[in-house]
């Protein structure tokens, strides 16, 4: 049997008498976020919208039952509910705030696909309609931002003119011939949206009445997805809640700089330009340090029986370059080896000056083996990553008594 879809021609019904001609108990659907028994309800008529087009589907209450989810099933459209109603008469109650949200986004789609089409020749090739953002996808090139802003700005316009929206019908031979967007090639009779001097489109979803309930269309972000540009929108309602939720975060990050918001690109720039030199400045001060205290090391090293100086050391709180550096200058002495880590990370460092003539990559090769890492070098410089960082200074003291025994890392 065949539903009557009320919406089809007077979107605005919130309440509907109708009859129940058929409800059976469905499996969980546990995909779509049905994991209670429900009911699967066919009504004689209906003003609830099943997911469809890119639009979602209605909810609300028929009768005492809630409505979980509503689908077309070719002729018919099936009611999702949580209990049988009591009565075969009920009243169908759509939760009309959602139902205007979607009215509002699908109208303003087509508004917007039309004017990416009219004015810049971009097809729009699929819709959706998300819980927060609606998107359309563009063929073709990139839209640059005068595009976006032209597409959004055209749009307004008519917004602000209240043109009206009527649904028509006819064959695909006469949309074709009225001009429609999207020519369809489908037999018998279509349904199709026009907004007055602006566009015609095939479709089945529910509108508002003229452009000026869409309220405002704003164009956000534009993302490229697989071959296509994806350009986010939002109207009506969301617009508003999107443009207050813009001002909220712009006026906190400009009170967290100290600025006013229109100040707030200026300052951003002003600080990371800032932290750049900054940044550039801690890295020469790291390696003055480093200079510095490995000079100051070496001096303190007490040479052995065998002339070499070795300076070893585990860091603890340093940045992990400052080891790279303290090595370098360490290994600019003559007969010098230094034999670093850092804690925390667990990185190790083997350096020596030629003159020492030992082998640090043999050398680290042989405390890795044996306490644990991954690394490898030169003869002069290696450096590597312990398993296990807490172990860094066994593999030190490893490593000098591996260089003391004089057959190991000559
Ligand atoms: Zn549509």
């Amino acid at each position: 049997m065949k539903t009557h879809r009320i919406y089809y021609d007077d979107a605005y019904v919130k309440e509907f008498d109708a009859r129940v001609m058929h409800c059976e108990v469905l499996p969980p659907d546990v995909n779509s976020g049905i994991t209670a028994q429900v009911w699967g309800l066919v009504l004689d008529r209906t003003a609830f919208y099943p997911t469809s087009g890119g639009q979602p589907n209605d909810l609300g209450r028929i009768g005492d039952a809630n409505v979980l989810d509503v689908r077309d099933d070719g002729d018919e459209i099936i009611h999702f509910v949580d209990h049988r109603p009591a009565s075969p008469d009920v009243l169908g109650c759509v939760n009309w705030p959602r139902r205007f949200d979607h009215m509002q986004q699908h109208s303003g789609q087509h508004l917007l696909s039309a004017m990416f089409q009219e004015r810049y020749g971009r097809t729009t090739v699929s819709f959706h309609l998300g819980a927060d953002f609606c998107t359309i996808d563009l063929r073709g090139p990139e839209p640059s931002d005068e595009i976006l802003e032209g597409a959004e700005r055209a749009a307004n316009k008519i917004i602000f003119e209240d043109r009206s929206l009527t649904v028509r019908y006819g064959t695909a031979e006469d949309l074709a011939e009225l001009g429609v967007r999207k020519e369809v090639d489908r037999p018998g009779i279509l349904r199709a949206i026009e907004i007055e001097g602006a566009d015609l489109q095939p479709c089945g979803g529910t509108h508002v009445k003229s452009t000026g309930q869409i309220g405002t269309l704003l164009v956000r972000r534009c993302t490229k997805m697989r071959q296509d540009w994806r350009v986010e929108f939002v109207c009506g309602g969301r617009a508003e809640r999107a443009a207050r939720q813009d001002f909220l975060r712009l006026r906190a990050a400009a009170d967290k700089m100290s600025c006013a918001p229109e100040e707030l690109v200026a300052a951003v720039e002003r600080v990371i330009s800032e932290r750049d030199a900054n940044f550039k400045r801690v890295r020469a001060l790291l390696q003055r340090l480093a200079e510095v205290e490995a000079a100051e090391a070496v001096r303190e090293a007490a040479p052995r029986s065998d002339g070499l100086c070795v300076v070893h050391r585990v860091f603890e709180d340093v940045e992990p370059e400052f080891l790279g550096h303290f090595a370098t200058h360490v290994a600019k002495t003559e007969k010098s080896i230094a034999l670093l880590a850092r804690l925390g990370c667990g990185h190790v460092l083997f350096a020596q000056h030629p003159t020492a003539a030992k082998d640090m990559n043999a050398l680290l090769k042989e405390v890795l083996a044996k306490v644990g890492g991954k690394g490898g070098g030169t003869r002069d410089f290696a450096r590597g990553r312990l398993d296990d960082a807490t172990q860094a200074e066994k593999a030190l003291a490893l490593a000098r008594e591996l260089l003391s025994s004089s057959q190991a890392a000559d």
